[in-house]
């Protein structure tokens, strides 16, 4: 079914947006502004002067801004070799378009439309098929990286193989990353879900272990696995299948997808509604600005149902303080956030999410299986193992007595007990020589000396912890 796609150029059903690829002079060309704009900051940090960002965490200033205007494009995508060359900043809402207009995607689409293709390869990311296809930056077969020094190098497993293999999870801080070339797969036009409910942890844990084993559950190939626990008696696991054909549902409008989990077992999306199921809500933060009420549903543009309007406002409300003093007004506790993506090792999924479910008591909860290709310096997760990725987006409460960042520092403790990462988008407390341990520190120095002579970066654990 999907061989056939490939052969031809454009699948029936597959939604179409006319997206130009810009093409390798106005690529050259771009690369040139932002080494100039870069050569123009002398002293001080860099950063890139990105409009989006899906960071969660509040940073001080790194300096002026790289202008980056012009490296948010597809350079180009060969049809027959399945790849695509893709600007650094572009983002997946960007290349999913184009890509779709030739049947392909990325091996791992993450799920939020302002994601760029730069920023999921430095700062990781994944999706529902990284139980087969790992994490985005296992597709990428080489890239451009704009060094501290001012220079463009590429690299690849036999190209600055040093450079290569420390870039994904360094956070920008060895360079930027302007060209990337990733593989592309397949698509059918729609992906037919199946919920599967769990009222056992340990049993859910087990169906993840057989799926990623055998690429099945009841007798019917999986594509797509990811689930959503409620609460340790009723959680999902969302298999999906590529399909010809189907009837699909829309979640963009009224009906919201994370609840249709609990009150359906088997549905059908487009393959681009499938890939941005969880942009129009933000999971189920779109719920915190009042959006699972119909009558503001109903008057919140749906243009603007999208996770980057979702984050400016929680950057907005950050920046005002705005909960905070309300909050205060009415005599509730400060609330800490806890934000956070990790990595349990799949034997160990269900005691972290009974532990999480007693102690944070955060639902709903995100769960994406994944199994890494191979060893990368900064994220040691273990080849072919299967892990859980856990996620969970809110605030909590501070207990009298307790600190700001008390949750966040036990669950990395109770992560680090379980064999278990934590990804590094958002808070992060590890004192520095914890955190060298966990995230290739060694490595990461020497590579940073070699390419990064200058230290004209910000260093990885200053970004990451130190919020710069
Ligand atoms: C609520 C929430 C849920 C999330 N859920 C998911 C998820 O389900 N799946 C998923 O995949 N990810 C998820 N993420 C994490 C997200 O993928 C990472 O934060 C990713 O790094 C963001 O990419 P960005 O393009 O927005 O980069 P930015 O936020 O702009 O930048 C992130 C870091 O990368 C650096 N950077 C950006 N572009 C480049 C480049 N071209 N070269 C080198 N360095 C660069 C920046 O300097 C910065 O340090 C989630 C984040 C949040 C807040």
């Amino acid at each position: 079914m999907r061989r056939a796609y490939a052969q031809s150029p454009v699948p029936p059903d597959v939604r179409l947006t006319a997206v130009a690829v810009v093409g390798s002079l106005a690529h050259e060309q771009a690369v040139r502004t932002l080494q100039s704009s870069f050569a123009e900051r002398t002293a001080g940090g860099v950063r890139l002067a990105k409009r989006t960002s899906n960071l969660f965490r509040t940073r001080g200033s790194a300096g002026a801004g790289l202008d980056v205007s012009d490296l948010g494009h597809v350079i180009s995508v060969d049809a027959e070799a399945r790849t695509a060359d893709v600007q650094g900043m572009c983002t997946y809402e960007t290349l999913l378009d184009e890509t779709l207009g030739h049947g392909l995607m990325p091996l791992v689409v993450p799920q939020l439309k302002t994601i760029t293709l730069g920023g999921a390869v430095t700062g990781l990311g994944i999706e529902s098929s990284s139980w087969r296809n790992g994490l985005p930056h296992e597709s990428v077969l080489d890239m451009d990286v704009l060094l501290g020094t001012g220079e463009v190098i590429s690299c690849s497993p036999t190209e600055h193989p040093d450079l290569f293999e420390t870039f994904p999870n360094s956070y920008g801080s060895l360079g930027y990353a302007v060209r990337l070339r990733i593989a592309l797969q397949p698509v059918a036009p729609f992906v037919a879900l199946r919920h599967v409910r769990f009222a056992d942890l340990d049993e859910l844990a087990a169906a993840v272990g057989h799926i990623a084993e055998h690429g099945e559950w009841d007798g019917a190939g999986i594509d797509f696995v990811d689930g959503v626990m409620f609460g340790p008696s009723e959680s999902y696991l969302t298999l999906g299948t590529w399909a010809d054909e189907g009837r699909p549902s829309d979640y963009t409008g009224q009906r919201i997808y994370y609840r249709s989990i609990r009150e359906r077992e088997r549905d059908c999306l487009t393959v681009a509604d499938y890939l941005w199921r969880w942009d129009t809500d933000w999971f189920w933060c779109s719920s915190a600005f009042g959006l699972g009420r119909p009558a503001v549903r109903r008057v919140w543009p749906r243009r603007l149902r999208r996770s980057d309007v979702y984050h400016r406002l929680v950057a907005l409300d950050a920046r005002f303080q705005v909960t905070a003093r309300l909050d205060r007004a009415r005599h509730l506790p400060a609330r800490e956030r806890v934000v956070q993506d990790v990595e349990i090792p799949v034997g160990r999924t269900a005691e972290f999410l009974r532990w999480f479910a007693g102690g944070v008591g955060m639902t709903p909860v995100w769960l994406c299986p994944l199994r890494a290709r191979r060893q990368w310096a900064l994220y040691p997760l273990q080849p072919g193992a299967t892990y859980v990725n856990v996620g969970f987006w809110g605030t909590v409460p501070i207990a009298d007595g307790a600190r700001d960042g008390d949750v966040n520092r036990l669950i990395e403790q109770k992560i680090g007990e379980l064999d278990g990462h934590k990804s590094l988008y958002s808070d992060v407390f590890y004192d520095r020589g914890t955190f060298d341990k966990l995230y290739g520190g060694a490595t990461y120095e020497s590579v940073k000396r070699r390419y990064d002579p200058g230290q004209r970066l910000t260093g990885m654990y200053e970004k990451v912890v130190g919020r710069r």
